[in-house]
């Protein structure tokens, strides 16, 4: 028998006691490694501990270094701090991985298969924020600034280039705004060539590419990327992008790679509107898994899995209704049970 792996598990708000069950019952039929730390965090922990993400969360992760997220909530305006945030900040997740594969043929784009890996911890995105007060108006002028380091700049790249060789991937694309950000963007795209030099011009593809034409290129035809590698703001918008060229959120996982710890969860959030109806997709958070059994390396976990969820959506064409299928939560979980 393999061993067993520790691994902290936060089923979530809304529907993620719904996908998460589904996801543990589905990594139980694989014969999956982990050892289930099940703790707290987002509504229920404000609910029992005052706190959406308690200490003896924290404590947990902090000992198993690993963890499987349903999504949390967070009030727009007041309220509590995004957990999510803290979790990045807690652990310095610093790389954010979605990638972004057809799964369903048929739709807008065939055969998308790329990656994003996003810089999770520095640049505009952090929120250095405030505003002027000028002739009693207190917001005359809102100023924000963005703070990017050669260090952090390097770590985010060098993960992304040891990420796409690991996984066979053919080409790494840095995307950037230093024609205008000089500065602020510019010590990325200085950071990511010296390193390919250095390092990895030998073992990968580089190419460079500008935010805005990025965007456009995507659109106009994503199989020409591979890996791509950005600043965090630009990483929070293409990801999105991404996601949507496969078929929306319902199928985009996510990981969030850090020194400390790494924490897998899907992008979507909780789905209020349709939480304990029992119908939510759990694909997406199944596909994070897989992302999960990659990273403790049982690669021969990840695959099957994918396989069976590739199985289950085309050839027992078993969908969800937000793909336009008739299946509910329980059913897709069995029908996926039955793939594994
Ligand atoms: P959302 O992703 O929860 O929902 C957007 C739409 O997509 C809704 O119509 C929803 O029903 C649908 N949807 C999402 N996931 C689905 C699934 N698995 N199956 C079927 N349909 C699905 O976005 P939102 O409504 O903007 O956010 C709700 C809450 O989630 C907010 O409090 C937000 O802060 C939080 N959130 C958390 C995370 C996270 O924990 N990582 C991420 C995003 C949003």
């Amino acid at each position: 028998m393999s061993p067993r792996i520790p691994a902290t598990l936060i089923a979530g708000d809304g529907i993620g006691p719904e996908i998460v069950d589904a996801t543990v019952a589905v990594l139980d039929a694989l014969g999956a490694p982990f050892d289930w730390d099940r703790q707290i965090a987002g509504l229920e922990g404000v609910r029992i501990a005052n706190d959406p993400l308690p200490e003896l969360t924290l404590e947990s992760i902090r000992r198993t270094r690993l963890a499987l997220k349903g999504p949390l909530e967070t009030p727009s305006g007041a309220g509590y701090r995004s957990s999510n945030v803290r979790l990045r900040e807690a652990f310095q997740l610093y790389a954010n991985v979605r990638p972004a594969r057809t799964l369903i043929p048929g739709g807008r784009y065939e055969n998308v298969d790329l990656v994003v890996v996003r810089e999770n911890l520095e640049g505009l995105y952090i929120g250095h924020e405030h505003y002027i007060p000028i002739d009693g108006d207190p917001h005359a002028v809102a100023m924000a600034s963005g703070v990017n380091t050669r260090k952090g700049s390097r770590r985010i790249l060098e993960y992304a280039f040891e990420y796409a060789i690991a996984a066979g991937r053919r080409k790494v694309t840095i995307v950037h705004k230093a024609n205008i950000m000089k500065a602020l963007t510019g010590i990325f795209l200085e950071t990511g060539q010296q390193l390919w030099e250095e390092k990895y011009k030998d073992h990968i593809a580089l190419d460079t590419v500008i935010i805005d034409a990025c965007a456009m290129k995507l659109v106009l035809n994503p199989q020409q990327f591979d890996v791509l590698v950005t600043t965090n703001l630009f990483g929070d918008i293409l990801s999105d992008l991404v996601a949507g060229l496969v078929g929306g959120l319902g199928m985009a996982p996510g990981a969030n790679i850090g020194a400390d710890a790494a924490i897998f969860e899907a992008v979507h959030g909780s789905a209020p509107d349709i939480a304990g109806k029992g119908i939510a997709n759990p694909t997406a958070i199944l596909l994070a898994a897989a992302l999960m059994l990659d990273h403790v390396g049982r690669h021969d976990l990840g695959d099957r899995l994918r396989r069976a969820i590739d199985e289950t959506l085309n050839l027992d064409k078993v969908r969800t209704g937000d793909l336009g299928g008739s299946a509910n939560t329980k059913q897709f979980t069995q029908a996926l049970i039955a793939r594994v």
